[in-house]
């Protein structure tokens, strides 16, 4: 299986701007790798996309993306969703328009959670069903579904917080036959690990939250971290996640500006890792990044 990860970064895409920190400074002038976009996976043998961060527009136009059948969204959280209209542009009738309806529009993939939460924030039904830019299909969790390419997707599902509905932050493992790649973008906090697959190829995840700068400055306040820890996934947590599930290779994403980490940095993080723990297979991952599986 072919993947692209259109972003790497997160709630805070680097660079932020107005901001002249060490990884903005760079990110700005250079770009890539220092640049990291919204939290969003490119599925090839599928022509799905997994999430639609506002900067959706940008990366598939940067990675020549020219196809888009399906748009999975992993929960309602605004950093995830709030490029959802570019599916407008996705299949447009061609002139002389005689209606605004997509011609085979994308149809968006989610659980009903996530469509209940969305109809209340963004109106699903008129401002995307009824305009005909898109249309709905709901995956729950430990649901099936076959896609036209005869790819398989199973969601896995997770509560936000532990008395939450199981199908408020979902996981979409992408099956051809040949390799399994599990997209699970974020929220995997109280995600039960039973719920995956014994044999992954690839699992796409969230970094979590760093308690430290690379230079060993606290990121947030003792009081903000205690509670920001109860929900919010960490970075130890991510290490060990990724060491019960074992998949072939671990490839994180939603890095956050507030790391204040340079992408050489993460190298030399996963490498100590590595040496660690052996075998843990993880690599951060940037802007762009192709994946064969
Ligand atoms: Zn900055
Ligand atoms: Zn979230």
């Amino acid at each position: 299986m072919h993947l692209t990860l259109l972003g790497s970064g997160g709630d805070s895409p680097t660079p932020m701007p107005t901001c002249d920190c060490r990884v903005c400074g760079p990110a700005r002038e250079e770009g890539l790798p220092h640049a990291r976009l919204g939290n969003s996976t490119y599925v090839h043998d599928a022509n799905a996309v997994v999430d639609a961060p506002e900067s959706i527009w940008a990366m598939l136009n940067r990675e020549r993306v020219s196809e888009v059948d399906y748009l999975f969204l992993s929960h309602h959280h605004v950093d995830h969703v709030a490029g959802l209209r570019v599916v407008q542009a996705i299949g447009r009738p061609a002139f002389p328009i005689a209606d605004w309806d997509n011609v085979d529009p994308v149809t968006v993939v989610l659980s009903e959670t996530t469509y209940d939460r969305l109809d209340r924030s963004m109106d699903l039904e008129t401002e995307y069903d009824e305009m005909g830019y898109a249309e709905f299909e709901f995956l729950g969790d430990g649901e099936t579904m076959s896609l036209d390419s005869g790819v398989e997707v199973t969601g896995i599902g997770a509560p936000l917080d532990p008395d939450g509905p199981a199908d408020a932050a979902m996981g979409f493992c992408f099956a051809d036959g040949e390799s399994t790649a599990l997209v699970f973008p974020d929220e995997t906090t109280v995600l039960d690990l039973s719920k995956v697959p014994d044999h992954l190829d690839l699992w796409i995840k969230e970094c979590g939250m760093f308690r430290e700068t690379g230079a060993g400055e606290p990121i947030l306040t003792d009081e903000l971290w205690a509670e920001e820890r109860e929900a919010q996934t960490t970075f130890d947590q991510t290490v060990e996640q990724v060491r019960e599930v074992g998949p072939e290779r671990a490839i994180l994403t939603e890095i956050e500006e507030i790391y204040r980490r340079r992408p050489d940095e993460y190298a030399e993080l996963a490498a100590e890792l590595e040496r660690e723990h052996e075998e843990l297979n993880l690599e951060f991952g940037r802007d762009g990044m192709d994946v064969e599986v």
